[in-house]
């Protein structure tokens, strides 16, 4: 087995896999070609993957002698007739993506995308979506400590004393989580708001206040994750919300229903009343934002408000994000690759089916396909 590690474009800063994967995968017998470069960014340099055992290439030789490939970004078109036949394991987001998923069922590759993963506790290992969400809600809160004009903590000093700032964050996923924690042990006070009452109790632990709203809609049967709710409730939900961030100096935002466009929140009316100086951070900017004003990988500064729309917050982080990244593609590979590291595709597995989106020349993800009907 041959498996080729691509380097990523797009301005993205994370890599696949790391010289300590390479070196596992070594010791299962699979050999490695690595894209020149395609670690650095990340500060895994060339000589750190030789070391591991992996042979530094160009991707054109990659494209044709791999027959598993590694890379973050979906394929691009100009890649896909050299691919044919090949197996691909990234992050491609399909639900977002179903024009492209038709060209790679045509153009016969197999492709595991591994935001697809179930969210059981038997996948936890290889959910790529909690280990990257867990960085962007960390990154989130130091990204508005920088840019807010005042201090986090409570501070009593000489010179007057300073009152804690006040944070809302919307959408208690592993990212908000996250994010409460951070918040937190910089001294902030926190106030949560989501639909899923389930999370009360995590939200409390971690010393911030739960926000509840009653009449959610019933998400038990959606995977975990958060489903369309009814006008009613966002009208009450909206009014909420509009009491609490009218006190916040900080609000992160981070909720998103899959194959959605993110719920917008936040409109301009509440933005208009929060204090000059404050700050949203929008981790939902790449589904369309929770607020009307967000616009992905920009910030936009609005009287006086600055709201930072990343979709990428964990690209900031590259050394670490591919360090937990390449250990989730590992744990993956262990379901699909046998001790002499040969192919075994056991489409029984609910973790190798769910993953998978394209086999065969078919398009075989069971979401996709109920999304084309
Ligand atoms: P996500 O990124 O899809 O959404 C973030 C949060 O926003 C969620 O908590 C969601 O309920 C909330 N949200 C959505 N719409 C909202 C609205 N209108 N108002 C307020 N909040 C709203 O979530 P995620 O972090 O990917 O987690 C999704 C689910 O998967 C959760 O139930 C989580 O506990 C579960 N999970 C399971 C595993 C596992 O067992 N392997 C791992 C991680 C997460």
């Amino acid at each position: 087995m041959i498996a080729g590690i691509l380097k990523e474009k797009n301005g993205e800063t994370r890599v696949s896999l790391t010289p300590e994967v390479v070196k596992q995968l070594q010791q299962m017998s699979v050999t490695v070609l690595v894209e020149q470069d395609a670690g650095a960014k990340a500060f895994y340099n060339d000589d750190a993957y030789v070391e591991a055992g992996a042979v530094i290439t160009s991707q054109s030789e990659i494209l044709s002698r791999a027959d598993i490939i590694f890379t973050l970004q979906p394929p691009a078109t100009d890649q896909l007739s050299a691919l044919k036949g090949k197996i691909l394991i990234g992050v491609f987001q399909p639900l977002y993506h179903i024009n492209e998923v038709e060209q790679w069922a045509t153009s016969k590759l197999t492709t595991f995308s591994l935001d697809a993963v179930p969210r059981t506790t038997r996948a936890q290992s290889m959910d790529v979506l909690s280990s990257q969400a867990s960085i962007a809600g960390y990154k989130a809160v130091l990204l508005a400590a920088y840019t807010y004009s005042r201090y986090f903590p409570m501070l009593m000093t000489a010179a007057g004393s300073i009152a804690p700032a006040k944070i809302l964050i919307l959408g208690a996923g592993v990212a908000g989580l996250q994010a409460i924690a951070t918040a937190r042990r910089l001294g902030a006070v926190v106030e949560v708001f989501d639909t899923r009452p389930a999370v009360k109790e995590e939200v409390m632990s971690l010393g911030a206040k739960f926000v509840e709203v009653a009449g959610a809609a019933d998400a038990s049967q959606a995977g975990g994750y958060a489903v369309e709710q009814s006008e009613n409730y966002k009208q009450l939900q909206q009014q909420r919300i509009a009491e609490s961030i009218i006190k916040a100096d900080i609000v992160i935002t981070t909720a998103q229903i899959p194959g959605k466009p993110a719920p917008i929140l936040v409109p301009t009316e509440m933005i208009e009343k929060m204090r000059a100086g404050s700050v949203i951070i929008d981790l939902a900017a790449g589904t369309g934002g929770n607020t009307s004003l967000t616009r992905n990988n920009e910030t936009v500064s609005f009287k006086g408000v600055t709201i930072i729309g990343d979709s990428n917050l964990p690209a900031s982080m590259p050394a670490d994000a591919s360090k937990l990244y390449a250990k989730n593609v590992f744990n993956f590979l262990k379901l699909i690759l046998n001790k002499e590291g040969n192919l075994h595709l056991n489409f029984e597995d609910d973790i190798v089916k769910g993953a998978c989106i394209t086999h065969d020349g078919q398009i075989v993800n069971e979401r996709i396909k109920s999304m084309l009907q």
